[in-house]
């Protein structure tokens, strides 16, 4: 298992230039977000190990209930036009679309979504780093799934699976 490590980064320079482009991949993916509701755009991209990009966008719905998060429509994405096996790293920004300001506040993904990653970071065998940013990345914290989402219920809680 990889150590959990939880690092705050207050600026950019801290952070790979590979990992920093998957965060600015992530803010502009939420450029592409449906958000008439929420006035809130979440993008989220996805890097597999050879490299390649999968990115998504929240998408809203007038029935609520039936939004799809950045990183579910990334996921999906990854599932449809890559490996899920070879899941590397996530990244997931944000940003009102009400304020002319840009938040402190990074977004960090919510609890289905952590789920949907740990069952593609089971694949990976890979205690996966999911960079949170807020929208200028002036605010990235970087996370491990395991530690977002300790004592997870997975495939062999289903009799499958290792
Ligand atoms: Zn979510």
């Amino acid at each position: 298992m990889v150590k959990m490590a939880r690092e705050r980064f207050g600026a950019s320079q801290l952070i790979s230039p590979e990992d920093l482009r998957l965060c600015r991949e992530a803010v502009e993916a939420a450029q592409r977000a449906y958000a008439p509701y929420s006035k809130f755009a979440v993008g989220a991209a996805i890097r597999t190990v050879d490299g390649k990009t999968f990115a998504g966008a929240n998408l809203e719905n007038a029935v609520y209930g039936l939004s799809i998060c950045a990183e579910m429509a990334a996921l999906t994405n990854l599932n449809f036009n890559g490996d899920p096996r070879g899941i590397d790293a996530v990244a997931v920004a944000g940003y009102s679309l009400n304020q002319d300001t840009v938040s402190e506040h990074i977004v960090t993904p919510c609890g289905r979504c952590r789920q949907l990653i740990s069952e593609f970071a089971g694949l990976a065998h890979l205690n996966v780093p999911i960079f949170c940013c807020n929208a200028d990345l002036s605010q990235i914290a970087v996370y491990r799934i395991e530690e977002l989402l300790p004592h997870a219920f997975g495939p062999r809680n289903i009799g499958q699976g290792t």
